[in-house]
């Protein structure tokens, strides 16, 4: 298929990666051009010099940029992606932003006779460039099934979640468990050195039992390390958080442990820890 995708950063350099390995006749855009052409001169596909070339003739344009404002950037005016897409198209974003965005380009989209589908990941960097990303869709069935053997050469769990917006909330639903783990992990990692234990084997044995979870198991060695200039950045935590504090103000669910996690990542950033990884709430704990 003719594709485009905007946005090379951490998660879109190696998603579109896998599309041009899988075949695919790829076109991207970045902001910064020099990464577009590193990431052509990897992968063999074409960069253009602005979102409505790299859209021109592609049949799915896909874009991974950072939030609402991004978003709206790289798709409107004469050079926005949505400038270049011909009626019958369809814009799939990857990018974590909010539910109402998703609805409105939902409608822009319709009214251009193009389709939508707002798809966020989770996963990482290392799940992007594994292609072992799970992807949370929201839009029309039809348009799903256009894009879900695509979204599948970087995808894992590529799941259809009912109409456009729900991909975004069931992203933040998915934050909001990280927020709540992150720090059990770290008051209970935090514990365990305070107590005099043996903290690794502690997180060792207790990740064979109910306590398991991803965070603990791939992160523990690294919190006690002090370690955390990799990962999820806290800058792009406290985005997601935001979106999520006021989906909730919305549909007036009660978020007391992800507000006061949202806090704590703001005292990282003081500490200058916002691109550090979000298992860095630790350090607040063990350095007051
Ligand atoms: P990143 O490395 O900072 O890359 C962001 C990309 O968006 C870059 O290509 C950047 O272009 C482009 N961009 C940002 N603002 C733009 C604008 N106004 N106009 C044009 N281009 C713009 O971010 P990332 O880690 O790939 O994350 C991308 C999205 O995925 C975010 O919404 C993030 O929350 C989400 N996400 C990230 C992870 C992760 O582990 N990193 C995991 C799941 C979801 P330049 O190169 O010019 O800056």
């Amino acid at each position: 298929m003719k594709l485009a995708f905007i946005g090379l950063g951490v998660m879109g350099f190696p998603m579109a990666g896998h599309l041009a390995k899988a075949g695919h006749q790829v076109t991207v855009y970045n902001r910064t051009q020099a990464k577009a052409q590193d990431w052509a001169k990897q992968h063999g596909g074409s960069h253009a010099a602005t979102p409505a070339d790299a859209a021109k003739d592609a049949e799915i344009v896909f874009m991974c940029v950072g939030n609402d404002d991004d978003v709206r950037q790289v798709l409107n005016g004469t050079t926005g992606a949505f400038a270049g897409m011909s009626a019958g198209a369809l814009l799939v974003d990857h990018t974590t932003a909010s539910a109402e965005l998703a609805r409105e380009l939902d409608r822009d989209a319709k009214a251009k006779g193009l389709g939508f589908l707002d798809a966020p990941v989770s996963g990482g960097q290392a799940g992007a460039e594994t292609g072992k990303l799970t992807v949370m869709v929201g839009g029309d069935a039809a348009s799903f099934a256009r894009a879900e053997p695509v979204m599948a050469h970087y995808g894992r769990a590529v799941t259809h979640m009912g109409e456009a917006g729900n991909g975004q909330l069931t992203k933040m639903v998915n934050q909001i468990l990280i927020a709540g783990l992150v720090q059990g992990l770290s008051e209970g990692l935090n514990f365990a050195v305070k107590a005099g234990l043996d903290a690794r084997k502690a997180a060792e044995v207790i990740s064979k039992g109910a306590a398991q979870s991803w965070q603990l198991e791939n992160r523990y060695q690294t919190m006690l390390d002090g370690k955390f200039d990799y990962g999820f950045a806290v800058d792009w935590m406290r985005k997601d958080l935001s979106i999520c504090l006021a989906e909730a103000r919305r549909n007036k669910s009660a978020l007391p442990v992800t507000a006061l996690v949202d806090q704590f990542y703001e005292r990282i950033q003081e500490r200058g820890g916002g691109r550090w990884d979000t298992s860095s709430l630790l350090h607040l704990l063990a350095k007051p």
